[in-house]
């Protein structure tokens, strides 16, 4: 008997309302940033603190990062800046 079976790794990049944007722009979990900019936890929570990356709370209250400011961390970070 063959299981075919699927896996699909779905990351949820929810557009929400980002009060820093005034806009909607596409929100990461905290996991996903920690892996899309390649900087640990700690930081990324730094940086969500002092507002460098906008966020919000999800509807389950998990930490929401705005993907709009998150990627001018990056740019800022794989410039080539120290
Ligand atoms: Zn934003």
């Amino acid at each position: 008997m063959v299981t075919h079976e699927t896996t699909v790794i779905r990351i949820q990049k929810a557009p929400m309302y980002c009060e820093g944007c005034e806009s909607i722009t596409p929100h990461f979990s905290l996991i996903e940033a920690i892996s899309a900019l390649s900087l640990p936890e700690e930081e990324i929570r730094r940086l969500a603190e002092i507002g460098e990356i906008h966020n919000s709370a999800g509807t389950d209250g998990s930490l929401q990062l705005c993907g709009r400011s998150a990627a001018s961390i990056s740019h800022g970070y794989l410039g080539g800046h120290t």
